[in-house]
């Protein structure tokens, strides 16, 4: 079922005037994240039409079901509004796709080919996903126009795949929406080649800043992907039993860092149906992929449960000769590297499979710090399962985000995605902020 069937019932208490005329060509309005991480939800308007950039929920899952549309002219309205021209999704992270539930089927809406594929994908399995008509798809440095706007998708290394930022001209102004990127993943190339070839004459960019923070100090380095994956090595090569790895299945980057762990630690890789539908999704022959060499496929009682409530058994299908089965985890525990979720702990420590084993946590440090985080550390303790963690950011630490704000070098920048963005002006000049909803001339 498409949950935006019922969207248009909602529009009465959403309506608000048109944004109100102007001698200028192009006016913004970021309806949400200039004092955040997340929530983004930017709206350009020019010559009478507009669009959206991203349209996220807050960082916060928690937050989901109750909150708010932006309010977007159009983006509720029962019949298609032609003065709306699309919301262009950045990335597949529900910090910026998370509320395309709650708006109109007839809304055209963009994203990256594999992104809107990862999320069909991901749908069967998880909240993470979405199944809709995507309106079009972005390819990297390829210019195409909505009414007044020329839009330029440039592809980003971040931990979301197929990810990007956008050069946005109308009226003779140029901004660029830098989107989430970092320049230390497996992407980096495409990082440096941002530098060398970044997009010209950009009068305002609207940056990123998820490591601006109240304690940071513009020095911080943290570890690279490939960092990572070395660290990984040394830890599979230091466990005697299963060595059990918790990272996200739609970080794509993650899981080749992990892949590569395992092949150089002498080790095979089980991962879940849900990782390797999205190692699929990607397309890319360069991704690991369940019928691999040192693949193999464990389906998690969880997602045999559903597989078998939706009746989607062509998904098993798929995957049977990599299968595998507790018996064998238990022989091989020695052997292996498990892609592990909280909501396995029962069946795996019931598989007997856990003696020596060690876990490795590969998400953001901060979910240790929530409730599950909190609980699953317990489990592990109550166990004597050691935890250690190995990660890296899906963002730019400081001196790359600099590097990145020198070569656009821009008139203004606008801080975006940062619980400081009052601090960005102590390491870039021309900055500007901006408030929520305020209306302003690019
Ligand atoms: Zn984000």
């Amino acid at each position: 079922m498409n949950p935006r069937a019922d969207a248009g019932v909602r529009q009465q208490t959403r309506r608000r005037p048109p944004l109100p005329p102007t001698v200028d060509p192009v006016n913004c309005r970021i309806h949400r994240g200039t004092n955040e991480i997340g929530a983004t939800c930017i709206e350009l308007e020019a010559d009478g039409s507009h669009i959206v950039l991203d349209l996220g929920l807050p960082l916060s899952m928690a937050a989901g079901p109750g909150v708010p549309l932006p309010r977007v002219e159009g983006i509720l309205a029962r019949k298609p509004d032609p003065t709306l021209l699309g919301v262009l999704v950045s990335h597949p992270h529900p910090d910026h796709f998370g509320l395309l539930p709650q708006v109109a089927d007839h809304v055209p809406v963009y994203i990256g080919a594999t992104a809107g594929r990862i999320l069909r994908e991901a749908a069967f399995f998880s909240p993470m996903g979405l199944d809709i008509e995507w309106a079009g798809h972005f390819e990297h440095r390829k210019p195409f126009r909505l009414g007044p706007f020329t839009i330029t998708p440039y592809l980003n290394d971040h931990s979301g795949f197929d990810a990007y930022g956008f050069l946005v001209e109308a009226g003779g102004r140029r901004l660029y929406y830098s989107g989430d990127f970092r320049g230390h993943g497996r992407k980096k190339a495409i990082f440096h080649q941002l530098l060398r070839k970044p997009p010209e004459g950009v009068h305002v960019l609207l940056l990123e800043g998820t490591h601006i923070r109240d304690e940071a100090d513009g020095t911080e380095q943290g570890p690279s992907e490939m960092d990572v994956e070395a660290d990984l090595i040394d830890t599979f090569r230091d466990t005697e039993g299963m060595a059990l790895v918790i990272f996200s299945a739609q970080n794509i980057d993650r899981l080749v860092s992990v892949y590569r762990a395992v092949i150089q630690s002498g080790r095979d890789m089980v991962i879940d149906l849900y990782a390797a539908t999205m190692a699929r999704a990607t397309g890319r022959d360069t991704i690991p992929q369940a019928e691999w060499d040192r693949v193999r496929v464990y389906l998690p009682r969880a997602q045999r449960a559903r597989v078998i409530r939706e009746r989607a058994f062509e998904r098993t299908s798929a995957v049977r000769p990599q299968r595998i089965f507790p018996e064998e985890l238990v022989a091989r525990r020695s052997e292996l590297v498990m892609l592990f979720r909280a909501s396995m702990c029962r069946e795996i420590e019931a598989a007997g499979c856990l003696d020596g084993a060690k876990a490795v946590w590969s998400l953001w440090p901060g979910y240790l710090q929530e409730p599950s985080g909190e609980r699953l550390q317990r489990w592990l303790h109550d166990r004597g399962i050691p935890m250690v963690v190995h990660h890296s950011s899906g963002h730019a630490y400081i001196p790359d985000w600099v590097r990145l704000a020198e070569a656009v070098s821009p008139d203004r920048i606008v801080p975006l995605h940062s619980t400081a963005a009052d601090r960005f002006d102590e390491f870039l000049p021309r900055v500007e902020r901006r408030q929520d909803q305020e209306l302003w001339k690019v």
